[in-house]
């Protein structure tokens, strides 16, 4: 469903992609992980093309995407992102905040689109929270609104970075138990997170990156119990 080959990107003079390659079938899930700075969210911006890449081949279901596309935001909703900072906006309400790109963008009649809203606040296990404001969520229901506001495209991949990482402790796992289920229902997956639980119980493949190359691809069992590089070796040491 995702096919990158050699794919390059340099910001200005920065190398910042590195001969990518990497293909993801149906239904499979990729944890991405690595350190700082090596470039995890530069390639998955790069795949919705919210960064543009200068060499390699970027291809969706057989479709090549490059910044010259026509119909972006045709590809971006088949392409559910989820951030960090949850990017919800503030002064929307939750329903609002489900409802605007569909109506807006994609020209979904106003109904549906609130009734795709409020389907998607229960799978996220959050169906009362409709009419109030991000700020009057927690943390783990802000995200877990991010989450149902890329389902209401219906995509058919999701990419998450780091989706847990600003979140306290007590807030993680309900966002990785919406993630697990999602998982479970059959979506393709590419997470940039470090959750080590999470990459185990659902991850088809572990990508591990260093300084914008690819450095191990394995499965999560091989790659906790013996990485292949140093440089793996010292990055789990880091993190478990
Ligand atoms: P982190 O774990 O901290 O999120 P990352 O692996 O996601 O790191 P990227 O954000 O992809 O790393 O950044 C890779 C490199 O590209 C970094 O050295 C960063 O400084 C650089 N970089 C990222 N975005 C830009 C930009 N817009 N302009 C210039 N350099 C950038
Ligand atoms: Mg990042």
């Amino acid at each position: 469903i995702i096919r990158i080959d050699q794919l390059n990107k340099w910001y200005g003079d920065f190398h910042a992609l590195r001969n990518i390659n990497l293909s993801v079938k149906p239904g499979e899930k990729i944890v991405i992980c690595g350190p700082s700075g090596s470039g995890k969210s530069t390639l998955i911006r790069c795949i919705n093309q919210l960064e543009t890449h200068q060499m390699g081949r970027i291809e969706i279901e057989g479709q090549e995407i490059h910044a010259e596309m026509k119909n972006i935001e045709a590809l971006r909703a088949r392409i559910g992102m989820v951030f960090q900072s949850f990017n919800l906006y503030p002064h929307l309400s939750v329903l609002d905040n489900l409802t605007l790109a569909q109506i807006w963008v994609h020209r979904v009649p106003r109904k549906e689109a609130e009734e795709r809203a409020h389907h998607y606040l229960a799978r996220v296990h959050i169906p009362d929270q409709a009419q109030k404001f991000p700020g009057q969520l927690s943390g783990g229901q802000q995200q877990r609104v991010a989450i149902a506001r890329a389902l209401c495209t219906k995509p058919q991949i999701m990419l998450f970075d780091e989706p847990t990482s600003a979140l306290d402790p007590e807030m993680i796992k309900e966002v990785l138990d919406v993630m697990i289920e999602l998982a479970h229902e059959g979506m393709t997956m590419v997470c940039v997170t470090h959750e080590m639980g999470f990459a185990r119980k659902v991850g088809n493949r572990i990508i591990f990156m260093d300084a914008g190359a690819i450095v191990e691809e394995a499965t999560p069992e091989e790659f906790f119990r013996n990485p292949q590089t140093e440089r793996g070796r010292t990055f789990l040491s880091q993190v478990l």
